[in-house]
C-alpha cells in the first residue's frame, strides 16, 4: 500500500474529531501574572517531567505535521478553550466490545480498558461483549476483495447503535469491534471514528495487529484509544512534543509516539480531574507493573520521582 494511501487512511481516523473541534485563539496570557496555584503548581510539576519527552521534530515525509500544518494546544490555551470536561454526573468512560474477538484481543481490550483509566483518573466500565449483526443493509456493509471480507459502516455505529447504548453517567462511550470500517465510499478503511457531538466512538482492531506482534498491537491500541478519548475531552492535537495527543498518518508514526502524555498534555489531564500529577504517575506505575510492561514501568517510575 502507498503512503499516500495510507495519509488518506489515517487522515480521515482523527477527521471527525477534528472538525468537531473549532479552533480556540492563542491564550497568551502571562502564566506569572495572577495565575490560581493549582495552575502555578502544574507548571512547576510541567517543568519537572519536561527531561523524559522529546521535542517534536522536524516531520519525516508522510507524517502528520508534513500534510497537516497546526499550531498545537498547550495547557494554557486549553483551559482557555473551554473544554468538554468529565462531570459528577458524567465521569464513567464506557467501553463497549462489539463482535467476536479471539484470545488475544480480548485480552488487548482489558488492558487497554485499564489503561484508559489510569491514565485519565476516571472509572471505566467495561460492558459485556455484543454481537455484531450477521447482515446489515448496504450502505451499513460493503464487500471488498484481498482477502473478501465484510467492510461495516463506522457511521452506522456511532449514528445507529451507539447512542442508544450511552447511559447518563457515561462522559465517553468507545467500542471495539473486530469488524473492518469504512466511513463512506471515497476512503478504502478507516481505523476509528468519533463524534464528539454524541460522546461516542468506535475503533477497529481488525488492522491493527497486521505484522505485528502482540506487544506492538497491545501498544498500537492503547495509544488510539488514549488519543481519540483525549479528542472527546477537547484535547487538540499536541505539536510541541513527541505525545500520544500528536497527530499521526500512518501506523509507523504511531508506533514511533510514547504511550504517555506530554508536560502540556499530562497538565490538562491533571487539572481536569484536580488532582496532582504524583497521584496520576502512581497509577501509571501500578498498572505498568500489573501488566509487566517493564520499559513502561521504568519510564512511569522516573516521572513519579520527578513530581514527589
Ligand atoms: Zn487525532
Ligand atoms: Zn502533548
Amino acid at each position: 500500500m502507498t503512503l499516500k494511501i495510507w495519509n488518506l487512511l489515517l487522515l480521515s481516523l482523527c477527521l471527525g474529531i477534528v472538525s468537531a473541534c473549532s479552533p480556540s485563539p492563542a491564550n497568551n496570557q502571562n502564566p506569572a501574572r495572577g495565575i490560581p496555584p493549582e495552575i502555578a503548581g502544574l507548571h512547576f510539576d510541567m517543568n519537572r517531567i519536561e527531561p523524559f519527552f522529546r521535542p517534536m521534530g522536524f516531520p519525516e515525509y508522510g507524517d502528520w505535521l508534513e500534510t497537516n500544518k497546526e499550531p498545537g494546544q498547550t495547557f494554557d490555551e486549553y483551559i482557555a478553550s473551554s473544554p468538554t470536561l468529565p462531570t459528577d454526573e458524567r465521569r464513567t468512560i464506557h467501553v463497549q466490545p462489539i463482535g467476536k474477538f479471539d484470545e488475544q484481543q480480548t485480552r488487548v481490550i482489558k488492558t487497554t480498558s485499564d489503561y484508559l483509566q489510569a491514565f485519565f483518573g476516571l472509572p471505566v466500565k467495561t460492558l459485556t461483549v455484543k454481537a455484531a449483526p450477521a447482515k446489515l443493509k448496504e450502505p451499513d456493509q460493503r464487500m471488498i476483495d484481498y482477502p473478501q471480507h465484510r467492510q461495516v459502516r463506522s457511521g452506522y455505529f456511532l449514528e445507529k447503535v451507539l447512542p442508544p447504548l450511552l447511559s447518563k453517567d457515561a462522559a465517553a462511550l468507545i467500542a471495539f469491534t473486530d469488524e473492518d470500517l469504512y466511513p463512506d465510499t471515497s476512503m478504502f478503511f478507516v481505523f476509528g471514528q468519533a463524534s464528539l457531538e454524541k460522546r461516542v466512538g468506535v475503533w477497529s482492531l481488525y488492522r491493527l495487529d497486521d505484522q505485528a506482534d502482540f506487544d506492538t498491537f497491545l501498544r498500537r491500541t492503547m495509544k488510539i484509544a488514549i488519543h481519540e478519548t483525549g479528542h472527546m475531552f477537547s484535547m487538540r492535537h499536541c505539536t510541541k512534543y513527541e505525545c500520544v495527543m500528536s497527530g499521526t498518518n500512518h501506523l509507523g508514526e504511531t508506533d514511533r509516539r510514547p504511550v504517555d502524555a506530554c508536560p502540556e498534555c499530562m497538565a490538562k489531564i491533571a487539572w481536569m480531574n484536580k488532582e496532582k500529577p504524583l497521584d496520576r504517575y502512581n497509577r501509571l506505575v501500578a498498572f505498568a507493573k500489573k501488566y509487566q510492561m517493564k520499559e513502561e514501568m521504568r519510564d512511569f517510575e522516573k516521572k513519579q520521582k520527578a513530581v514527589e
